[in-house]
């Protein structure tokens, strides 16, 4: 299976040669030419452990790896970085409600399910390739990618990575995360501005092609560790079938019904792997796409417009707060039948004048997906209904989702069984999730925070936690979005 370009169908790489280079140098994102059918026996495949499921889904998505590399990235990967052993635990709530939980990684958020084997599908895909240039890895974070990505690259030879993450616009714990980072080839920054301005700095940077002439004169090259990377979207679709294997072991539904997802979105990749799974041959329902009060997305769902043009509000979910969700690219490309001279002009219209539309025929396209978007008061309500209801806390981010599926399952839009994609522990967000719960949380430490919510939870601190706030802040630069591709250019030398 190769892979094409949103923005020119003719330009076709290998999937290894796709998570070298991140992005597509025409600035267009990488798409599977075509989507693999697997046999999907579930009496086998409800019996796999997580590392045989993502062996048998990621095998035609990566299909110039051989079996022993593949194997090797996996093992590498979902190992005892993770506090359980099943990976990703599904946890009942309620009848036909469910939570996947994808947070039990190294930094205790999903993106830990990609970034723990991307730097092994990349160093893999450099052998590939007999490719010998050292990698630069650009990434912009809305807080939770930035902490993700440099554990799973921290110390690998022959890679640097570079950080951006907004000033201000992630939790205290998410910063602290960050900046405490250790290994030499780590580099973390906060900008003057939000994650928007972040990314869209980021794919500039990418695009310019003098600074990459530059680069490779001194055996270098850039990647992208931000779900813009394929290699970064398609271990993502593992989980939706191991989700479903799990609910057909535990006999909780009949194997080939259909469940529904609810994803808690901000730049569209955890969602749009979902969509993958579905057109890999999972039974998926509907898939709700889950907004905060950046409802963009939305938006979008409803009438077809994409309109980056509104404020920029920061919320209590703030690894949602995106205004150009650069994912929602690869669905459009989808939507307008993979014409890449169309999708191509959507996308200018976008930098140029902030918004694009698309036809009726086209929004037809999305008939699989739902939305719903959830106020920052609705967020805490839903965090304090399921916590009184259930004992079970939830972090904000996963709560947007919930509290979405609650809303469209009342007004009878999403009816099968339910799973709702929980995407951070409630401990990377505490003072959040405290106020929440009714308690005085913001005169508490941050200490304090963290010992509350270890009482009311029962949760054990995930190793993620210990001994955090103690480490020393290795890291301590801020800079304007202007200057960021000389700092850039200094860390390249
Ligand atoms: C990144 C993130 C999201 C949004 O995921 P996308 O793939 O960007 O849509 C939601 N919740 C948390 C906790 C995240 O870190």
């Amino acid at each position: 299976m190769n892979y094409k370009s949103t923005r020119n169908s003719k330009n076709i790489v290998t999937p290894s040669q796709a998570i070298l280079q991140g992005l597509a140098t025409d600035g267009g994102l990488y798409v599977p030419e075509s989507f693999p059918i697997f046999d999907l026996n579930w009496e086998i495949l409800s019996q796999y452990t997580y590392q045989e499921m993502a062996h048998f889904i990621l095998k035609p998505f990566l299909s110039d790896f051989s079996d022993e590399q593949l194997k090797r990235c996996i093992e590498l990967a979902y190992d005892n970085k993770f506090d359980t052993e099943v990976i990703a635990p599904i946890v009942g709530i309620d009848e036909k409600h469910y939570h996947l939980e994808l947070f039990h990684g190294s930094t205790i958020a999903f993106k830990d399910m990609a970034l723990s084997i991307l730097p092994h599908l990349m160093k893999t895909s450099a052998e590939i390739n007999h490719n010998h240039n050292d990698i630069l890895i650009l990434t912009a974070t809305s807080g939770d990618t930035g902490k993700a990505a440099m554990a799973g690259f921290s110390d690998v030879p022959g890679t640097k990575i570079i950080v951006f993450y907004p000033e201000g616009g992630v939790s205290s714990i998410q910063e602290q995360q960050m900046l405490t980072q250790t290994g030499d080839n780590t580099h973390v920054v906060s900008i003057v501005g939000n994650f928007d301005d972040a990314q869209t700095e980021v794919k500039n940077i990418f695009n310019d092609s003098v600074l990459r002439d530059e680069l490779q004169l001194s055996d270098s090259q850039f990647s992208s560790a931000n779900s813009m990377n394929i290699g970064r979207l398609v271990p993502q679709i593992v989980y939706y079938f191991y989700a479903y294997a799990q609910l057909v072991k535990q006999g909780k539904i009949d194997a080939g019904s259909e469940i529904d997802f609810s994803v808690p979105t901000g730049n569209f990749g955890n969602i749009l792997a979902g969509y993958y799974a579905k057109r890999s041959g999972l039974p998926i329902g509907k898939l709700l796409c889950a907004s905060n009060d950046n409802k963009v997305l939305y938006d979008f769902f409803q009438d077809g417009e994409y309109n980056r043009q509104r404020d920029f509000i920061l919320t209590i979910s703030p690894s949602m707060d995106i205004l150009v969700s650069s994912n929602l690219e690869r669905l459009v490309y989808h939507a307008v039948n993979e014409d890449s001279e169309r999708l191509s002009a959507l996308m200018e219209q976008l930098d140029t004048k902030g918004h694009y539309t698309l036809t009726d025929e086209e929004q037809g396209h999305f008939s699989s997906f739902l939305s719903d978007y959830v106020t920052e008061a609705q967020t805490k309500e839903e965090i304090n209904i399921v916590y009184k209801k259930t004992g079970y806390i939830m972090d904000t981010h996963t709560a947007v989702a919930s509290r979405a599926w609650r809303n469209l399952n009342q007004e009878g839009l999403s009816t099968n069984p339910a799973v709702i994609v929980a995407t951070a522990s409630p401990y990377k967000f505490p003072e959040a999730v405290l106020v929440a719960l009714g308690v005085e949380a913001e005169t508490l430490t941050d200490q304090e925070l963290l010992d509350k919510l270890n009482e009311l939870s029962n949760i054990p601190y995930p190793p993620a936690i210990e001994g955090l706030l103690e480490a020393e802040r290795l890291h301590d630069t801020t800079i304007e979005v202007s200057d960021m591709r000389e700092f850039v250019r200094n860390i390249a030398r």
